[in-house]
């Protein structure tokens, strides 16, 4: 049985005042009768203004993104281990904006992966194929290879008690949406490729869907069987969007 997670993706966005009122609203609308864990990505600047707010609360602090490196000449750069000083439980890794904007490789989101790992921050490893690759109809060729580089430089086990996020790209922050059954087809072939490597780790993985994600598409994405949360962008800057996600799950 895996457990729900919602984990909104704030991106470049937030002042310290929206901030607070943004987790104030989330906190007072979160309630038991919600099945998921929800988590929060801030920019790296707020990362110790969302620590201290989410203390003695249940929503988890998340960054979006950690340097390759552990120390050193790396101008502008955040280390894992500076991240797991702020009590940051997740981070994503990956993300298609990190792909396409900083031309980040398969090679280097497999070592931005393990410093996470070394540090015992979750690691939400973001994959997904362009409208090209879709219309060339590689979709699942692509994001295999995505998953490989991280299982092919660091085995296995490193998947054990980390998430997977299938963006597709055509979906992110462009308000068209993945139809669950296109979602839940690359969801289904991810668990089949972690299994043909271990039964446990395909069974235990959350496997959660981003790409304009809303409170209108939730329930009947997060209702497919492999689809185990979402990483929401857009809807998760309004405390209201956002809950109504939650409360999809
Ligand atoms: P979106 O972004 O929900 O705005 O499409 C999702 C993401 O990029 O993680």
């Amino acid at each position: 049985m895996r457990q729900t997670l919602i984990a909104g993706n704030w991106k470049l966005n937030g002042t310290k005042q929206s901030i607070i009122e943004l987790l104030a609203g989330i906190s007072a609308g979160l309630n038991n009768s919600m099945n998921a864990s929800v988590a929060v990505c801030a920019p790296y600047i707020y990362v110790p203004l969302v620590e201290t707010a989410l203390k003695d609360s249940d929503i988890s602090l998340g960054a979006q993104d950690v340097s390759a490196h552990t120390s050193g000449a790396y101008t502008g750069e955040v280390s894992a281990s500076m991240l797991a000083e702020f009590s940051c439980e997740y981070c994503l890794v990956g993300h298609s904006e990190r792909r396409s904007l900083h031309i980040e490789t398969d090679a280097e989101v497999a070592t931005k992966f393990k410093m996470l790992k070394d540090q015992g921050i979750t690691p939400v490893l973001c994959v997904g194929e362009s409208l090209e690759e879709r219309d060339q109809g590689v979709t699942e060729d692509v994001v295999k290879q995505q998953i490989l580089a991280v299982i092919d430089a660091h085995g296995i086990s490193a998947l054990e008690n980390a998430v997977i996020a299938y963006e597709p790209v055509w979906a992110i922050g462009t308000g068209r949406t993945a139809t669950p059954d296109q979602a839940q087809e690359v969801h289904a072939s991810i668990r089949v490729l972690l299994e043909s490597f271990d039964k446990t780790i395909a069974e235990t993985t959350q496997i959660l869907y981003g790409g304009s994600m809303n409170p209108a598409n939730a329930s009947a994405l997060l209702a497919m069987p492999d689809i185990d949360g979402g990483l929401i962008g857009g809807a998760s800057l309004k405390a209201d969007d956002f809950l109504a996600i939650c409360q999809a799950a």
